[in-house]
């Protein structure tokens, strides 16, 4: 009877196509297989699946540890198979106090080794990428992809921002505790993941089967490695959920967002109408939001018309003092501004109001981008202003034919905020928030501006 239910097994794994000789990484819920087999039985028709060449690992990760990891003792809080599996004779286990691997087999060695000396738990140099790069199989036994940590090799090759640095305590070879500090540390919800599995099954990376009575995947490692980078690169956010009541991808995203703003090397400043109530809270609703821009309310601006053939007039000490606002016959003008003038605002508003292209008119053709300091990417100060009748909805710009037209106004702001990216501008960009309900107009002019980001 046993060996009719280890044959069972062993065949069905072989039918999932495993290879023989394979390096197969392991998360498993006993319990999902049914039929009472037992984490032996399993492990033993794994063993029969890979071969006597082949090389079992399983994460054996403890939530259980006292005052450090030891290799020998520590136990395995990732389900009763990794438990089994790691007290096996002739299994080893890596030494990396979080995230520790039990694995058996000729790869085993080379796999492990210097586990606790890689920058972090799960990027270069730890067993889950050398599993990947060595052409290894990853089984999916009766659990979801949430499980599966090569999620967290991705965030850390990519360099996640949402990793962090902690400490771990484990026992060396000698005998002698030994602290570390490890960054790209994962932790936390990752609610996106799940929204890996269709992408994933369409590139070929998993296989579905069954396994007993338990719902299975096989990825080729690699593969899904290097699918889960390229989702990571296009959304850094990927992995993370949407839901706004979630504490920690609310966090995460907001980690993101600071770093997305050090990449673009610029400050943002948001400044609120004057008569806006409670700004410390509107302060709090932005550092939620994961960034801490300068926040300052109706800044005093001055509308400069740059006449043609005249220098424009020297710039005021404040320098928020000018909104350059070209008209199209002005343009030239711009290209004999004197050297060393600074402080000049720029908005793209006004100039589209003019009936100027914001971007390829002036900041493409222009040579007076390299004086602009501040970039109004709101129209808030035309609203403010009353200059620009009837007032455009927020982000909004005017085509040359008069035309309100959101969807070349942002593709115009885009252009600009990669443009001056790429001159490595470090100034200001505004966000001028119009009247009405400041709470609600604050974080739509954030996501906006987000989405105009490179
Ligand atoms: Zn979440």
């Amino acid at each position: 009877m046993q060996d009719n239910k280890h044959n069972i097994l062993a065949r069905e794994l072989l039918q999932l196509g495993i290879r023989q000789g394979a390096a197969l990484f392991v998360h498993s819920s006993i319990k999902a297989i049914g039929n009472d087999h037992s984490p032996s039985q399993l492990i033993a028709a794994l063993r029969t699946a890979v071969g006597d060449e082949g090389t079992l690992l399983f994460p054996t990760f403890s939530t259980r540890q006292e005052s450090h990891f030891d290799p020998s003792q520590t136990p395995s809080t990732m389900g009763a198979v990794a438990e089994t599996f790691r007290q096996l004779p002739g299994v080893i286990r890596s030494r990396h106090p979080r995230h520790p691997v039990a694995a058996q087999g000729p790869l085993a060695a080379t796999l492990l080794a210097d586990h606790e000396s890689a920058i972090g738990p799960c990027g270069v140099g730890t067993p889950f990428e050398k599993h990947a790069r060595s052409s290894g199989q990853i089984l999916l036994l009766g659990v979801d992809l949430d499980t599966l940590t090569l999620l967290h090799t991705a965030e850390a090759l990519v360099d996640s921002p949402y990793l962090k640095a902690t400490k771990g305590r484990y026992l060396d070879h000698d005998g002698h505790i030994q602290e570390v500090t490890m960054q790209q540390v994962p932790g936390g919800h990752r609610g996106g993941v799940r929204g890996f599995e269709k992408p994933l099954r369409i590139q070929g990376v998993i296989r579905d089967g069954r396994v007993g009575q338990a719902r299975t995947m096989l990825l080729d490692a690699g593969s899904a490695l290097d699918a889960m980078i390229n989702f990571l690169r296009k959304d850094p956010a990927a992995a993370l959920c949407k839901n706004d009541n979630c504490p920690d991808c609310v966090n995460f995203q907001g980690k993101i967002r600071n770093q997305q703003l050090q990449d673009l090397g610029a400050q943002l400043c948001i400044t609120l109408p004057q008569r806006a109530k409670d700004p410390q809270a509107i302060k709090e609703i932005v550092q939620r939001f994961g960034i801490t821009p300068q926040i300052q309310t109706d800044i005093d601006l001055k509308i400069v018309r740059v006449k043609p053939g005249e220098p424009p007039p020297p710039p005021p000490d404040n320098t928020h003092g000018w909104v350059l606002q070209p008209a199209a016959e002005e343009l030239n003008k711009f290209k004999t501004l004197p050297a060393g003038y600074t402080g000049l605002a720029y908005s793209p508003l006004a100039a589209a109001h003019k009936g100027i292209q914001p971007f390829y008119d002036v900041l493409y053709k222009g040579d007076w981008r390299d004086l602009v300091t501040d970039i109004f990417v709101s129209d808030g100060i035309t609203d403010l202003r009353g200059f620009c009748s009837p007032p455009l909805s927020h982000l909004d710009i005017i085509n040359p034919s008069g035309q309100v037209t959101l969807g070349s106004g942002h593709a115009q702001l885009r252009e600009i905020i990669s443009a001056m990216r790429m001159r490595n501008f470090t100034g200001r960009y505004h966000l001028v928030i119009p009247e009405g309900d400041v709470f609600a107009q604050t974080l739509r002019s954030l996501h906006e501006f987000w989405d105009l980001l490179p």
